[in-house]
């Protein structure tokens, strides 16, 4: 398989469509699901074109993680959360949608499940609303 540009994640790196951005670096861009799961639900993604995880250089993890990391600790504390799932899907059959690499990171709160993969559009002044609180806690 191999990578297409054309894909939403490339659009929103090269600012061909908007998003709701948390955190931006060289390597890396975090910003806010769409069509969020729960309260929170943002995503990381590096700026190199890869699939999945399997055709992504190791080089590109390494400068990833700790992101995700980070994202999600403020992205926790943000949204109240007692703790968050980390999810990666990898093509078709395992559910992935977009064919950029990409982390998602759910912040959970006792006893709430989350809503359905790619479910109802949010509302974009929620979604902003979110970034900001998320940015907040950015360390
Ligand atoms: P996947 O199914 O590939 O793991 O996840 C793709 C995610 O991208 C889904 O959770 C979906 O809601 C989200 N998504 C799809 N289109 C857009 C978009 O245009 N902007 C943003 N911010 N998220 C999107």
């Amino acid at each position: 398989m191999t990578y297409d540009s054309n894909n939403i994640f490339a659009k929103i790196l090269r600012g061909e469509i908007p998003s709701h951005k948390i955190y931006e670096d060289e390597h890396t861009l975090a910003f806010m699901d769409v069509m969020p799961q729960c309260d929170g639900h943002c995503l990381v993604i590096p700026k190199a074109p890869s699939r999945g995880l399997l055709d992504t250089d190791p080089a590109v993890l390494a400068l990833v993680m700790p992101v995700v990391q980070k994202v999600a600790k403020a992205a926790v504390a943000a949204m109240g959360a007692d703790g968050f799932q980390l999810r990666q899907y990898n093509e078709a059959a395992a559910g992935q949608t977009v064919f950029h690499l990409h982390f998602h990171i759910f912040p959970m709160k006792e006893g709430v499940p989350l809503r359905g993969h790619v479910g109802k559009m949010a509302d974009h002044e929620v979604l902003a609303e979110q970034a900001k609180a998320i940015k907040v806690h950015l360390t």
